[in-house]
Parts: structure tokens; C-alpha cells; sequence
């Protein structure tokens, strides 16, 4: 049921949460951006930009532990946090790359660590008024409890039973209060749809690849801030008689992603690694999943230093690929001159 809360409603039910569960909000930094970090107390800010990094990384982190080895071969497995966590202020772009990166790691085999870390979290979506510059967010409702922002009101609904269960005892809210935003569902940017069409019909030709490649510096930035990259690569580093093996991100643009041992590459230059990148979330996810690997978040667009993101790349591609840069064809019953 559709809930109503005051500002001390939200701090009980901040108050309810982290009774049981590490909660994480998003905190405004110096430079303006906003983080996800343990919630100090009182109410959190949520209005403004998006969270600056991947919400992803609470449950797929840079560098993680996997098993703990000593010479006399016992192994030890990492201790799974005592609380489970709580994600507050996910928008929908955020909890798009959960779902996508949860559909990668649990299905089977189901990965240990991702699952360690998602056991039992609580996912709490924000929408409506709350936008860069008072934009309205779309619904953000594949989460547990959902916070919406409306002309002077904060409603949240829930959308599985912890949701419910955390907004027991609270005012119930008219419904009708949602009808005074937009509520329409988050579509994909239509350049991406666009570039998408135009890969998986293999109309872009390779001179495209290598413009593009010649810009990009593989600093791997656009990999480590996109929430549904899920490459990772294995390392092992021994201490004395210990040995820790531990999983890194890994990313596509580098050099090394693919060296096999023996110094062969199958993905050597450049160009075949920034097709790659875009092949992968446009044209080889959608025939694994179903759907574009890209939540069209813009993380990528940010952090690219060179203005290669995939979707200022998209919006080239489309640009000098797309229907309308093609000269229309002759009308029948016209004459070519
Ligand atoms: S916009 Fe970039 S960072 Fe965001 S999901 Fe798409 S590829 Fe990843
Ligand atoms: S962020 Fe840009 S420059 Fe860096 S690896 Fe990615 S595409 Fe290349």
C-alpha cells in the first residue's frame, strides 16, 4: 500500500532499517557529486545528481577476496558480513544494471561472492522530483520499497515484502497523489536503439572502428564506471606460507584483456577492442539476454576523457550510418540527371 512520510517518518524508517541491515545513502561530496556510504543519521539528501559511482560495486567490488590458501592446505573461505546491506536512492538506471548484473552472476552457475554480497540486501529505488535541475525521475520499481518525490510530499510504495513490512504502521497516502507527475516508464535513448539496429545489421564498416579506437587512450575508465560490466580477471598473491587468490575488474580496452600465454591476442589493437565494447552490450547481449547490455545510465559518457562513451559513440554512428544520412533513392517515375 501507497504510504505517506513526514521528514520524521523517513528518519523512523531510516531508523528501522539500520536496525538490522548497513545502510548506505547518498552523501553530497566537496566536488559536488553525490556518493553511497554509510548513513551518518539524520535525513539524506535526496534530490540533485546521480550517484557518481556504479551501485553495482556494493556487490561485484573492485577487488575482492575469494579464498584464503596455507601450506598446509587449508583453505578459508571470506566470513560473509554479519548485516546484510541496504541500498538507498537507486534510480531506475541504477537498479536496471543491478538486475542486469544479478541475472549474470546468479544465473547457474551461480557465482559465491556475488551472491555472499546480495544475499538478502534491500534495494530502496527514488523517483519523481528529484532529477539533476528538478527533472522528474521515471519509476524506479524493481526494488524492495520505492521513495517518490511529489509536489510537497514524499510517498513510498513497496514492491516486494521487506518493502512492506518496513512501512508497517505508516500513514497510508491517497494514490491519486502519484497522478500529479509523470509516471511514464524509462525508455532507452533512441540513438542507442538506433545504433543497436545498425550494428546487428552490420551496416557500420571498420574505418569507423579504427576513428573511433584512434581516440580512445585505454585508460579503461569506461568499463570500470559502467554498472553492467562484469569482466574480471584472477589473481594470486602469496604472503609467507599464505596465499590469497583475489578477483580484479578487468577491462576490454586493454591491451592484455585477451593475451593468452603463448603471446597471441585475438584481441590485439585497439580497434578491435573498442569494437568490441560496443558489439557486446549492443549486439552479442541482446542475443544472450534478450535485452541491450547498456541502461544508457551515461557513467561511460562521464568518465570517458576522449568523448568516446557508448552513447556519444552511438550518436555518430547514427549520425553517419543511420537511415537519414543515406541520400534518398531515386522516386519511381523520376529521372536521374
Ligand atoms: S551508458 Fe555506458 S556506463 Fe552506462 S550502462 Fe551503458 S555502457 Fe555502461
Ligand atoms: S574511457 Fe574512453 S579513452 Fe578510456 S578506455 Fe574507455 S573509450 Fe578508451
Amino acid at each position: 500500500m501507497l504510504k505517506q512520510l513526514a521528514e520524521k517518518d523517513l528518519l523512523r524508517l531510516l531508523e528501522r532499517i539500520a536496525a538490522r541491515r548497513r545502510l548506505l545513502t547518498p552523501q553530497r561530496q566537496s566536488d559536488g557529486s553525490q556518493l553511497l556510504l554509510p548513513w551518518p543519521g539524520g535525513l539524506p539528501e535526496l534530490a540533485g545528481t546521480p550517484l557518481q559511482r556504479k551501485p553495482t560495486e556494493v556487490f561485484f567490488p573492485q577487488l575482492e577476496l575469494l579464498m584464503e590458501l596455507d601450506n598446509s592446505g587449508d583453505v578459508r573461505l571470506p566470513v560473509p558480513a554479519d548485516k546484510p546491506v541496504a541500498l538507498l536512492g537507486l534510480d531506475h538506471f541504477d537498479l536496471a544494471g543491478i538486475a542486469f548484473l544479478d541475472r549474470f552472476f546468479l544465473s547457474r552457475p551461480i557465482d559465491d561472492a556475488y551472491l555472499r554480497r546480495r544475499h538478502d540486501a534491500l534495494l530502496i529505488g527514488l523517483s519523481g522530483l528529484t532529477g539533476p535541475q528538478g527533472a522528474t525521475l521515471p519509476p524506479a520499481e524493481t526494488c524492495d520499497l520505492e521513495l517518490i518525490i511529489v509536489p510537497d510530499k514524499l510517498l513510498a510504495r513497496p514492491h516486494a515484502k521487506p518493502g512492506e513490512a518496513l512501512l508497517e504502521g505508516f500513514t497510508a497516502a491517497d494514490p491519486a497523489a502519484l497522478r500529479t507527475i509523470d509516471r511514464s516508464p524509462a525508455e532507452r535513448p533512441a540513438t542507442l536503439l538506433a545504433a543497436a539496429r545498425l550494428l546487428q545489421e552490420d551496416q557500420v564498416p571498420e574505418a569507423f572502428w579504427e576513428e573511433i579506437a584512434a581516440r580512445c587512450i585505454a585508460c579503461g575508465g569506461c568499463n570500470f564506471a559502467c554498472p553492467t560490466c562484469s569482466c574480471f580477471g584472477v589473481q594470486d598473491r602469496t604472503f609467507g606460507n599464505r596465499t590469497e587468490r583475489s578477483r580484479l575488474w578487468d577491462s576490454c580496452q586493454l591491451d592484455a584483456f585477451m593475451r593468452e600465454a603463448g603471446g597471441h591476442n585475438p584481441l590485439g589493437t585497439e580497434t578491435l577492442r573498442t569494437r568490441r565494447r560496443v558489439y557486446h552490450k549492443l549486439v552479442a547481449d541482446p542475443l544472450r539476454w534478450g535485452e541491450l547490455g547498456c541502461v544508457a545510465c551515461g557513467r561511460c559518457d562521464r568518465a570517458c576523457p576522449t568523448g568516446i562513451g557508448i552513447l556519444a559513440l552511438c550518436e555518430e554512428l547514427v549520425q553517419r550510418y543511420g537511415p537519414s544520412s543515406v541520400p534518398p533513392a531515386p522516386q519511381e517515375g523520376c529521372k536521374s540527371t
